[in-house]
């Protein structure tokens, strides 16, 4: 009878969860397995390279190819993306690796870093309003980060954070962390306001609000819109009224129209009013006319005044900041607008601002912090790094991304998810994600602030021979602007 043998289980050390993983099978995370006895990285070593034209074929390195002569360091850079993580952190990162460029040494460390302080910044361009600054953005029912400050054309979410990972429920933070993932790899997050909208972000698509599909981010606001365009309507219509949440544009008052001589036409705007022809809360915010709760223009308008100007057969053009609604009017003998077919010759004024507005799109922006046990990967004395990221010496990239460091202390880090390669970034169940990072220094520099010079790799050596975590490597074509 032969004796049945279990599987011999072992431990990966790759984060605090600290699975155990049978033979072929793969961690609570889905990204390191064991594969004959061995823990390794299920995903293979990312390298961008120049050569691959953009757009074009993603393929396995071909080592065979490999000749130091025929592929300058300069043309590849070793992404973090698929290199294992330097957890426990006593160790050196999984790569530092060598490259010659312009004839001065660099040294680039890359590892996938885990961040429990992390989150994501959505830009979602859109007139309609989510909902109010500080409200509550859930997912799944879960609270997951809050609308913060609206910017021009766009709304604003911070998303994730240390509270929502780690300071709440269970559930929360799982929810959490699996929002911030899919965002993070550019995938389509249903996400909810509190007394406000529901909205599919993708990063680089279109948002989609309450199941409408936005296409226009607005020229400007209202008052801009009138100085923009205020002469492409003198002489066709006595006023015009860009309809707008934020700031209502009236042609007639505002000083676009004071300098092209416009006449007064005693028109009375229900808001509170800013400065002449500009005016604030026409209306509640909503999903209507230029991120307004109004569906017919005319609820704006107060009683015309004859002594300013109004008078029967007046003509009046009331349009949204996208171009996307817009009504023309002519008062009748007793002052009150009448809805009158939009003559010929203003259709190309209505169709210059829908045409001056850029596709509305949602942007996710990575925000983490890379912390203090991490740094000791790159360096056995953590602050000399910080220090080095912060005079500028050492260079931050997100999976060959450009980051933007925050000023102050630590390293603070912002990188647009667009800049990465697919699939770029990871989670662990404590629960965090995982995101590739990278840091390139001149070797003086490097050994200067007490790097792990001994661990610094050729870049061939690496591409032969792989590392800790196995040898699978797959270049793909640069994003635009990464090193
Ligand atoms: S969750 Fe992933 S990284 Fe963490 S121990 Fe398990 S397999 Fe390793």
């Amino acid at each position: 009878m032969t004796e049945r043998t279990r599987p011999e289980k072992i431990r990966c050390d790759a984060c605090p969860v600290m699975c155990y993983i049978a033979e072929g099978k793969i961690g609570a995370c889905d990204r390191y397995a064991n594969q004959d006895g061995r823990i390794i990285r299920c995903d293979p070593l990312t390298v961008l390279d120049k050569r691959i034209a953009d757009g074009g074929e993603i393929r396995p390195f071909l080592k065979s190819q490999w000749d130091g002569a025929l592929v300058g360091d300069g043309d590849l850079f070793v992404t973090a993306v698929g290199s294992g993580t330097t957890y426990p952190d006593y160790k050196p990162a999984p790569f530092i690796v060598s490259r010659e460029l312009d004839g001065v040494d660099f040294v680039t460390v890359v590892t996938e870093a885990i961040f429990s302080y992390c989150g994501v910044k959505v830009k979602i361009d859109t007139d309609r309003h989510l909902g109010h600054e500080g409200a509550v953005v859930r997912c799944k029912g879960e609270a997951v980060g809050l609308m913060i400050t609206s910017e021009y054309g766009s709304q604003m979410m911070s998303l994730g954070g240390v509270d929502h990972l780690t300071g709440g429920s269970k559930s929360e933070g799982r929810v959490t962390c699996d929002a911030l993932l899919r965002l993070c790899n550019r995938e389509a997050v249903e996400l909810s306001v509190d007394d406000g909208a529901t909205v599919i972000v993708q990063a680089g698509q279109a948002p989609i609000v309450d199941d409408v599909r936005e296409e226009r981010m607005r020229v400007g606001c209202g008052s801009a819109t009138i100085g923009m365009f205020a002469a492409q309507w003198q002489g066709l219509v006595d006023e015009v009224v860009i309809v707008d949440d934020h700031i209502t544009g009236v042609v007639s008052e505002h000083q676009a129209g004071k300098v092209l001589g416009w006449p007064d036409t005693g028109i009375k705007i229900l808001g509170r009013r800013s400065t002449p022809g500009r005016y604030f809360q026409v209306a509640q915010p909503g999903l209507g006319w230029g991120g307004t709760d109004i569906e017919d223009p005319l609820t704006i308008l107060g009683p015309w005044n004859t002594k300013k100007g109004a008078r029967p057969g007046l003509t009046l053009l009331m349009i949204s900041t996208t171009g996307e609604q817009w009504g023309y009017y002519v008062l009748d003998d007793d002052l009150v607008p009448q809805p009158t077919d939009l003559p010929a010759a203003l259709q190309p004024t209505v169709d210059l601002i829908a045409e001056n507005c850029e596709p509305a799109l949602c942007t996710v922006m990575f925000m983490g912090g890379a912390g203090g046990s991490l740094r000791s990967g790159v360096t056995r004395n953590p602050v000399r790094l910080t220090r080095s990221v912060q005079a500028l010496k050492t260079q931050v990239t997100c999976g060959g991304a450009p980051t933007y460091v925050w000023p102050g202390g630590g390293i603070t880090l912002m990188a647009d998810v667009m800049g990465l390669p697919d699939n770029a970034f990871g989670y662990v169940p404590t629960p965090a994600i995982v995101a590739p990072l990278e840091f390139t220094i001149s070797r003086d520099e490097y050994r200067a602030l007490g790097g792990h010079d001994a661990s610094v790799r050729a870049i061939s050596d690496v591409l032969e021979h792989g590392g800790e975590y196995g040898a699978d490597v797959r270049a793909v074509p640069r994003v635009d602007g990464t090193d």
